[in-house]
């Protein structure tokens, strides 16, 4: 095989390869993948890398776990009562 080639090959390879995340990034990006997550929204670009990392690293995905509940907490109708809905006319 011609060595140019495979050098060529791996370049290749390596820039079609997804860019791995370090934790921190994946910190920084976690609330920003829980809220659109939550939203029902699309997961793409930096928050695909998230997605991967959360696969692969259990420290970020215990605390993508608690970011997500405590997210869905405060959104919980029900912590808040005494606030009038609208449209409830007899
Ligand atoms: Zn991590």
């Amino acid at each position: 095989m011609d060595p140019s080639k495979f050098t060529r090959w791996i370049q290749k390879v390596m820039a079609t390869q997804e860019e791995e995340i370090s934790c921190s990034v994946c910190f920084d990006l976690v609330s920003d993948y829980v809220e659109t997550e939550l939203a029902g929204g699309e997961i793409k670009g930096a928050l695909r890398r998230v997605e991967h990392h959360l696969h692969q690293c259990q420290a970020c995905q215990d605390e993508y776990e608690l970011l997500r509940d405590l997210v869905r907490s405060e959104e919980d109708p029900q912590s808040s009562p005494g606030t009038d809905l609208p449209g409830q006319n007899p």
